[in-house]
């Protein structure tokens, strides 16, 4: 149902989903299926968003190609990539429904690469204990989103794109809905809603250097944080071990794990192995923080190649090989940088690639802790601790974005529509328009200063002088970016995007500051140079909340594992 104002058009829907990657659509699918009315509100086009980057597969334990294989073996490396800080029901779940929901994939019509008995080929990928990666080629990503997106076009699900959400509405303690603007039309819409589902995405944008999509600005960070959300874990964000280095222009571009997952292997530039020195067993098929930071070390001591980064060669696998099981990464390095793969070394350097953290969920229908508004995919955090195995997102948004959906559509049903009330929205719509037609700062220096300093002070390996120095330029970027405007009107305004964009960028940044700042330990991909070591005393989660002088971090206890599960991890090492 939609209404015309005079200032905004209403519409109502049961469940109202921000975000079309994967698991925004999948949670569309499964809140349509249980009976619910549907909207879909995406920034990008339909089709387009992040997830269609993904590249090197989906984890999911199958045993196809290695028998042994079981979710309890799924179930164990996931919570040893953690380190410990994982939320074992996420990860159990994971484990356990990923099959399913790739088979499912499979059913809606998603082809994927085959054994030669017919079944789903799989790849082997760091940190797995058995070849696991479900993939196509090395386009999963592109494959996931067609088959989600032929699902939602064959449903009546109402999909706006090219719609930013610029706030969540509240009645009392309960969020009731969101408002936004058409991004080509520049009409304001106001949605209300008996539930909502956050699937925006990470955060990567908020560095220089990173493998992640325009799209990626952490919104529904900050656009939950504002509504009372918990964040957590947000410290931990992953750097890739390979990221292209040149040219200038597509540096951070990912090179995908299946390039190591096919026998890529590390060289530095005096032609050495070194993966032999520091993970002689699993060599490059190792965590990514542990790759990513052996890459790093290699270019710090000067044993880099003459753009700053280290090689990865796949050459000896022979040109019909590469280009039917890379061909994304054949045309990415022939188109960009010239070089043909099949014949030529790869150069490489870690890239900001994922936040492990994000929003606080319940790992059994993904609600927060306020009621009305749900979380998964990217940004939600819990499943992967400390560290994220590869292959591992992929499973996370058709797992829990399914879960979402079904969670929302559940809690619609026990509750009428809210009050919106219009003089939230009349602020609202009056905050937007006076970012426009005027002077102010410019958004994209202030922008570009915070993934300057995100880049320089909190990269790989940390410390707390680096850090400090973060959060003081955070700060005064908070001061300055209520200074932020750009002229014209509300209607295609790529300015005015990046000037509503940078609040929940900062958000994003702060917290990563402050809880890297808080973990005096190094885990997973928080590494820090003054304090090396993993304390077990700090086997714990970091909860964000929004305090009345601030951000507010408190420690909070990892949820007890029971001993069934316990005892399929192999490695206690707190
Ligand atoms: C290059 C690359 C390769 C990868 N390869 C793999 C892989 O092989 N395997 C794997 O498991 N993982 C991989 N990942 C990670 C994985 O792709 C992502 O974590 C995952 O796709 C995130 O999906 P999502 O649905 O949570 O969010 P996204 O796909 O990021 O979708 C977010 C959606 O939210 C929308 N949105 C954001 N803000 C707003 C707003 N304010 N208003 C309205 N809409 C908004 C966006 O437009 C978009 O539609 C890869 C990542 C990259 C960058």
């Amino acid at each position: 149902m939609s209404v015309m104002s005079s200032q905004y058009i209403k519409h109502e829907t049961d469940v109202l989903i921000i975000g079309a990657g994967g698991a925004g659509m999948r949670a569309a699918i499964a809140a349509f299926d249980s009976g619910s009315s549907v909207t879909v509100l995406s920034k990008s086009l339909l089709g387009k968003a992040h997830t269609v980057m993904a590249e090197g597969g989906i984890a999911a334990a199958l045993a196809n190609v290695d028998p042994k294989d079981s979710w309890e073996v799924h179930f164990a490396d996931t919570m040893e990539e953690g380190v410990y800080i994982s939320n074992f029901r996420m990860a159990e779940i994971l484990s356990k429904e990923a099959p399913e929901r790739v088979r499912e994939l499979e059913e809606y019509g998603a082809l994927f690469d085959r054994t030669p008995e017919g079944t789903i080929m799989q790849r082997a990928f760091g940190a797995h204990t058995y070849r696991r990666l479900c993939h196509v080629g090395d386009r999963t990503g592109l494959e996931i989103i067609r088959t989600l997106e032929d699902q939602i076009l064959h449903r009546d699900i109402k999909f706006f794109d090219e719609f930013y959400v610029t706030k969540l509405l509240k009645d009392g303690e309960r969020v009731v809905g969101a408002i936004g603007i058409k991004l080509n039309t520049g009409d304001i819409h106001v949605f209300s809603s008996k539930a909502v589902i956050v699937s925006t995405g990470g955060c990567g944008r908020i560095y220089k250097v990173t493998s992640n999509s325009w799209e990626s600005t952490g919104d529904g960070l900050g656009l939950a944080f504002e509504a009372g959300a918990e964040l957590m874990d947000m410290e931990m964000i992953q750097f890739h071990p390979t990221g292209m280095v040149f040219p200038p222009g597509v540096k951070g571009l990912l090179v995908t794990e299946g390039v190591r997952g096919e026998g890529g292997i590390l060289l530095n530039a005096q032609g050495e192995r070194y993966m032999a020195r520091y993970s002689p067993k699993k060599m490059e098929l190792d965590a990514r923080d542990i790759v990513a930071r052996a890459n790093y070390a290699e270019i710090m001591a000067g044993r880099g190649t003459a753009h700053g980064g280290v090689y990865l060669d796949i050459t000896h696998r022979g040109a019909d090989f590469i280009k039917r099981k890379l061909p994304s990464m054949y045309k990415q390095y022939m188109d960009f940088a010239g070089v043909d793969i099949t014949k030529e070394k790869m150069e490489v350097a870690p890239t900001v690639h994922y936040q492990m953290g994000g929003i606080r969920v319940d790992p059994e229908s993904t609600a927060t802790n306020i009621p009305g508004l749900f979380a998964s995919g990217e940004v939600a955090s819990g499943l992967h601790g400390a560290n994220r195995l590869g292959g591992n997102s992929l499973a996370d948004i058709l797992v829990f974005g399914k879960r979402s959906g079904e969670g929302a559509s559940s809690y619609s049903k026990k509750i009428s529509q809210g009050k919106i009330d219009d003089a939230a929205i009349s602020a609202e719509i009056e905050r937007v328009n006076s970012l426009v037609g005027r002077d102010g700062l410019n958004p994209y220096d202030l922008a570009s200063r915070l993934e300057e300093n995100m880049s320089e002070n909190v990269g790989i390996i940390r410390n707390e002088e680096n850090l400090r120095k973060a959060l003081e330029t955070i700060q005064e970027l908070k001061d300055l970016s209520k200074k932020a405007a750009v002229h014209g009107g509300l209607k295609y305004n790529k300015g005015l995007l990046q000037v509503l964009e940078l609040p929940s960028m900062l958000t994003a940044a702060e917290a990563i500051v402050r809880g890297a700042i808080e973990r005096k330990e190094s885990r997973g991909a928080h590494a820090r140079s003054d304090y090396p070591k993993k304390d077990p005393a700090m086997r714990k989660n970091i909860i964000y909340t929004k305090g009345e002088r601030g951000m507010r971090l408190e420690w909070r206890e990892v949820p007890k594992i029971p001993d069934n599960l316990r005892k399929l991890i192999r490695e206690e090492e707190y």
